[in-house]
């Protein structure tokens, strides 16, 4: 075949239409199935809605907790008894202790957080300061693991024997010394479907209090976290640069952002549904 010979092929194979007048048509094996391309269409929306949202979407997205699923799932006990999720809330009682050899300061501070992002979100849940609960004290002490070079504690160990402990009858802070078995540098854990927020004494300050007592209330998420951009708030536009108490710590501001208090108290509004009255 000549070269001339060549150039006309290729000339029959794409006709002389200019692009705009050419008709797109899909190759013949499709790249998704029906199936998959169905399920795009259904997810593409969630997808979107996780990435970008309006204030509405978010706040409705938190009072049906689409901003939130993991404060659905419900908790299970050591000896294996199922709590729903927050079964806590309907106690509408928190209280902060130390486990022993934690300075009175550092549970001061903790319960002054607590209190003070109770009182934020305009809550009516009743903070308490109490000594260790009998029972709290050798679920400290199982959960701090001796075994390899440093004792470590296991957040969750404690989590479920706590739930076999006091159940659902409260929701509590405790302060510990020991590092985390996951990372010496996490400062804190806490997690709202279970009632249980534990932080380590050496770094408690009002404002980590504050941040845990957030998560501890519901708002499972960073402010840099996505949606990473929600139309109707003014925020830094890059997620990093938001200085707010919900960035991951150390955050250097002790307020809400109106993203996370918002989602706190749609949160909360939502539990209002059945009757009950969470807010004063
Ligand atoms: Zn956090």
């Amino acid at each position: 075949m000549s070269d001339e010979q060549a150039v006309q092929d290729s000339i029959e194979v794409t006709p002389n239409v200019p692009w705009w007048k050419r008709e797109i048509k899909l190759a013949e094996k499709r790249p998704f199935s029906k199936f998959t391309r169905w399920l795009l269409i259904i997810t593409l929306p969630f997808i979107l809605l996780n990435l970008f949202t309006v204030k509405p979407l978010w706040e409705l997205g938190w009072r049906t907790r689409f901003y939130c699923l993991d404060n659905l799932f419900p908790v299970q006990s050591a000896s294996g008894v199922k709590y729903a999720a927050g079964a806590w809330a309907s106690s509408k009682r928190i209280v902060v202790y130390g486990a022993p050899g934690v300075s009175e300061d550092a549970i001061t501070k903790a319960y002054d957080g607590m209190r003070a992002i109770v009182d934020e979100v305009g809550l009516d849940l009743r903070v308490e300061r109490i000594s260790p609960p009998a029972d709290a004290l050798a679920s400290l002490q199982a959960a701090t693991a001796r075994g390899g070079e440093a004792p470590g504690f296991d957040y969750n160990k404690f989590m479920a024997r706590r739930l076999d402990d006091r159940g659902a009858a409260y929701a509590e802070m405790v302060l510990m010394q020991v590092p985390f078995i996951q990372s010496g540098r996490i400062l804190g854990l806490s997690n709202f479907a279970s009632g249980l927020a534990v932080l380590r004494e050496h770094r408690t300050g009002t404002d980590l209090a504050s941040h845990e007592g957030a998560h501890l209330l519901g708002y499972s998420r960073h402010d840099d976290e996505m949606p990473y951009f929600i139309a109707g708030y003014s925020e830094a536009l890059i997620p990093m640069e938001r200085d707010t108490l919900m960035m991951p710590l150390p955050s250097t501001n002790s307020t809400l952002s109106p993203r996370a208090h918002n989602a706190i108290v749609n949160f909360w509004r939502g539990y209002e549904r059945d009757g009950r009255r969470y807010f004063k």
